[in-house]
């Protein structure tokens, strides 16, 4: 973040906290809304209830600063214009973006990032349909999961997917279906049928997609001429196409819950293990993040499943958008700090 404060730089990380109005659940038991938000300072503070030795209470106040914080009553589209919207033309000059979701389960990820790339699919389209009409710029889309640290198309029946490295710092995920698109039907379409093959879990949909990562990815490609024999690509609409070569991408990724990451003490195995996992990936984020915008030479991506797969965003022009989203109640005020701090630390 300290980039923004260079003249003429633009600022490669923005953190920004959206706080989720009480719940119904929250309201019947009485629990207090414990964050106080001013958003023309970008500062938030929690006041948390402690108790002394003697038991009476009192309150410790934590203060916090970050690029944004929204309250409450702020809505999906101006949460889109304050994170998404600015990056949109930068990825048509070779840069890749990414937006993640972070936060405890309940608190809004899913909620914040489902209606984001449809409108930066709009946003895309419209700006190659005009500014940048007639540069043979290709919208395609691609929706997938990591849960357990295992990829799976979530536009192709969960199927099991491998990533490789093609060498020139790319990532490929090998029989990934990518959809060449170009309106905004059927990217909506593409939308609600991932969405629908991820929550198709056996223990009920938040259960389920609260352990694993969703990544919708929008890429830019351009078609690349070539005279060597043609190994085409089919598409959608049954259509073959030239090889397309990557101009830039944005990625927008639901993070498994935060608070999964403490599952690695649960009696069940399985759960443990995806804690674990769930947990690696979420520290390896947080430093691939950081190395960023330190400029640091060497990225720690190898990581995790997640940061390895993300590696051809954390290298070269990128953008990063961390979303924390967090209740306001008394009873989650101990994974508030957490995730506040977590956002702190990539700040
Ligand atoms: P997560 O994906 O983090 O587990 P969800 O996005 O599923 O959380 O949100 C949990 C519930 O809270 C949903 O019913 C959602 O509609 C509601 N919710 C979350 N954030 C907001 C908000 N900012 N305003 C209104 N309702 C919200
Ligand atoms: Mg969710």
């Amino acid at each position: 973040a300290l980039e923004k404060d260079k003249p003429g730089s633009v600022a490669k990380i923005k953190v920004v906290v959206r706080k989720r109005p009480l719940n119904k659940k929250e309201i019947s038991k009485k629990e207090d809304d414990i964050i106080a938000i001013e958003q023309h300072t970008n500062s938030l503070t929690v006041y948390e209830t402690k108790l002394k030795v003697d038991l009476t209470e009192y309150v410790e106040k934590h203060e916090f600063v970050f690029d944004a914080v929204l309250n409450e009553d702020v809505s999906n589209d101006e949460v889109y214009r304050e994170t998404v919207e600015p990056i949109i033309p930068a990825i048509f000059q070779r840069t890749k973006a990414t937006c993640f979701a972070y936060g405890q389960t309940g608190n809004g990820k899913t909620y914040t990032m489902q209606p984001l790339p449809l409108r930066a699919s709009q946003d895309i389209l419209r700006l190659m349909h005009h500014a940048y009409r007639n540069q043979g710029f290709q919208l395609f889309f691609s929706f997938f999961e990591i849960y357990g640290g295992k990829l799976y198309d979530l536009l192709n029946d969960r199927r099991k997917l491998c990533m490789r490295e093609d060498g020139k710092q790319q990532v490929c995920i090998v029989g990934l279906l990518e959809y060449r698109v170009s309106n905004v039907d059927t990217i909506r379409e593409l939308i609600e049928k991932g969405n629908a093959t991820r929550s198709t879990g056996t223990t009920g949909a938040n259960e389920e997609s609260s352990r694993s990562h969703a990544i919708l990815q929008l890429a830019i490609k351009k078609s690349v001429d070539t005279n060597e024999p043609k190994h085409f690509k089919r598409l959608q609409d049954g259509n073959e196409s030239k090889p397309a070569r990557v101009i830039g991408k944005m990625s927008f990724i639901d993070l498994a819950g935060s608070e999964r990451g403490a599952d690695t003490t649960d009696n069940d195995k399985q759960t443990r293990i995806e804690g674990a996992e769930i947990n690696k990936s979420l520290l390896a984020l947080k430093e691939c993040i950081r190395a960023l915008d330190s400029d640091q030479v060497h990225i720690p991506f190898r990581g995790s499943k997640l940061t390895e797969v993300l590696r051809d965003s954390f290298i070269g022009n990128s953008r990063t958008v961390m979303i924390s989203c967090i209740s306001p109640s008394t009873g989650s005020c101990e994974h508030t700090l957490n995730t506040l701090r977590y956002a702190d630390r990539v700040k």
